[in-house]
Order: C-alpha cells, then structure tokens, then sequence
C-alpha cells in the first residue's frame, strides 16, 4: 500500500514538473534537509534568499498541490516546490517515510499523542460522534466553550494543508 502512494506521487510530480529545472530552481535541487514523505505527501526545509523555507507537495489522482512558505509560495508553484519535486524524482529514498498512525495501531499512551499530531481536529471529533460523543459533550469535557471548539475546527481546515 505504501508503495503505491509512491507510485502515485511520482507519476503526479513527472507529469507537472516534466522538463529539467529552470535556472531558479537549479541551485535548490538536492539542497534540502529535513525531507519527509508521508503517504503522498513530500515536506521538506530549504534555505531560500529570505530563510529558511518550508516546502510541501501533496500527489493525488488529479494532479498535484503544492505550497511553500516564501513570498511567491503561498499558493504553490515557486521554484522551489519545482526543485523539491525534481530532487525526490531524483532519489525518493533520502526522503524519510513517517508513518501515519491509525487508530487501530494506538496501544500505548505515547502511540495517543502520536496519533493526535497526526489527526485534524475535525477527524477527531467525527470519530467521536461515531463513539455518540457529540461535539459539544467533548468540549464540555475539556472544559471549552463548544463555539470556540468549532472555531478552532474550521481554522484548522483553512490551514490544513500547512500542517
Ligand atoms: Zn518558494
């Protein structure tokens, strides 16, 4: 299964980002360190002319996405999402897989806040309410007003993708 995730991202990087790198993105391949993939989904760290970068890609069936925290990188495309996904085309192993945990593999304390880093808040409280503990029970629970529990969701959901 993993590896048709892989099979999937690269088919989705080849097929944006066919031709060699452009002049900008040259001197950024094979320049990253902190380079991750996550199912289809490839984050890593750049020095860039203003800091450091964070970079990310997500491949699915439709294509690609992609953002990066330069001033050009907001809604993806900048050379260096083209120079991420030129230096995983080129070797995808330097990129470290992480796990994303499930459910059914959370046995230990620690595997609960594992997962939790791994979930949306909104993944969370639908898998509660299958539980029939409601939105409004958990906030209760923790002691939040359920509408900033709901503001919180719908913020995370805008920002989701930076996660
Ligand atoms: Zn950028």
């Amino acid at each position: 299964m993993a590896n048709s995730d892989l099979d999937l991202l690269q088919t989705a990087l080849k097929r944006r980002w066919s031709r060699g790198p452009s002049q900008k993105a040259k001197p950024y391949v094979h320049a990253f360190s902190a380079a991750e993939r996550r199912g289809t989904k490839i984050t890593a760290k750049v020095v860039g002319n203003h800091g450091t970068y964070t970079v990310s890609i997500q491949g699915d069936t439709q294509g690609v996405t992609s953002a990066c925290s330069c001033y050009i990188g907001k809604h993806g495309y900048c050379h260096h999402c083209e120079a991420l996904a030129i230096t995983f085309l080129a070797d995808p192993s330097a990129f470290q897989a992480v796990k994303r945990k499930q459910v059914k593999d959370v046995r230990q304390l620690t595997d609960v806040r594992a997962y939790l880093n791994s979930v949306t808040l909104d993944t969370l409280l639908t898998q509660l309410k299958a539980k029939g503990i409601t939105q409004k029970a958990f906030a209760e629970q923790i002691g939040m007003n359920t509408r900033h529990l709901a503001a919180i969701k719908s913020s995370e959901l805008r920002h989701h993708y930076f996660n």
